[in-house]
């Protein structure tokens, strides 16, 4: 697809460069009074120069999800880490971190969304400290930063992610003291982290959205998910979770629910140690599907579809259980609503 087809964000005032002295010849052969010609140019170029919030207006969409990583532990080379970004005119809002998120973004940016542009990420919301969920906290503390973001991360989670940022922070202090004190010329700003760890219940509101966190259950992890609002959409997010009711109360009719799931398929296959983790941690395409049959989303999105137990297996028969196939037979079986199998750079 051509950039300009999928770029809701092009300005057309891009092409049209020439148009201001074009409306000054018309305005010169127009039999009306030239001031009156001139007024009403002004009035046209205004408008051609907001184009892009107009464009967005008339497609009825200013909130895209673009979904960065799908993934989880299993290092699928067609699936980053988790992270899915939240775009609401022009703004970027990550929701985790994983592995590749910051070459997942440019990857959107080259597909025409250049809110993506990765100097632009600037504010993330983690929903648990899993490395699957954190592997690229670095990568967004430090790559934007080099390639000229000025102002520090913004980055809510829960407790153990200051701590976290500053372990960071360490590790890199070689890299950071030769980027700003070399030939590099670094800003001293952009690499700094501004961590907000929250509590469940409204963490986040600007002129774009409104964001909750609501504590949903991954084991004994301090685990959240998030709702965010915006002028024309309600999107929720459930992290790693079991069927959590928390997750329904917040859904009710969203528009959008992302949710993690594993096949029941790959369950039967695996050893009972690894059914107790899968029970404790995660949540099968069964209790998905009744989930979502009391939530009513308006769309169902499948990500992070873990087969915990399988991949260390790595048995045929147990990566076909768990496969996308799989996955969707089963949801289509149960669920009678819109679902759909999320797959990195894809966007909603
Ligand atoms: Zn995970
Ligand atoms: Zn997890």
């Amino acid at each position: 697809m051509s950039d300009k087809k999928t770029n809701l964000y092009h300005s057309p005032y891009e092409t049209q460069s020439d148009w201001p002295s074009g409306m000054i010849q018309l305005c010169k052969r127009t039999p009306r009074p030239r001031r009156v010609c001139r007024a009403f140019g002004m009035v046209i170029l205004i408008s051609i120069t907001h184009w892009p919030a107009l464009a967005q207006d008339k497609a009825g969409q200013q909130t895209q999800i673009v979904l960065l990583g799908t993934g989880t532990p299993l290092p699928d080379p067609e699936r980053s880490g988790p992270c899915t970004a939240v775009v609401v005119n022009g703004v970027p809002y990550l929701i985790d971190v994983g592995t590749g998120t910051v070459r997942r973004a440019a990857a959107a940016r080259n597909k025409g969304v250049k809110a993506l542009e990765p100097t632009n990420l600037k504010i993330a919301f983690i929903t648990h400290l899993h490395s699957d969920h954190t592997l690229g906290f670095a990568d967004v503390m430090l790559t934007p930063w080099i390639m000229g973001r000025r102002e520090p991360l913004e980055v809510y989670g829960p407790t153990g992610t200051r701590a976290m940022a500053d372990h960071l922070l360490k590790a890199y202090a070689t890299d950071i003291k030769t980027r700003t004190e070399g030939l590099e010329h670094s800003n001293m700003t952009g690499y700094k982290v501004n961590v907000h760890e929250i509590k469940p219940g409204s963490v986040y509101k600007d002129a774009n959205v409104k964001v909750t966190a609501f504590s949903v259950r991954h084991g004994q992890l301090d685990t959240f998910g998030y709702r965010f609002e915006t002028p024309d959409r309600t999107v929720v997010i459930s992290g790693d979770t079991t069927p959590s009711p928390s997750l329904l109360e917040n859904c009710r009719g969203c528009d959008i629910l992302i949710h993690e799931v594993y096949t029941e398929a790959s369950f039967d296959l695996v050893s009972p140690e690894w059914q107790q983790y899968r029970r404790t941690y995660h949540t099968s395409s069964k209790e998905l599907a009744d989930l979502a049959t009391k939530a009513k989303p308006g769309l169902l999105i499948l990500y992070h579809r873990a087969n915990p137990g399988c991949d260390q297996a790595r048995t045929e028969d147990c990566r076909e259980a768990g496969s996308e196939e799989q996955l969707l037979k089963e949801m289509h079986l149960m669920y009678k609503g819109k679902v759909v199998a999320g797959h990195d750079l894809d966007i909603y």
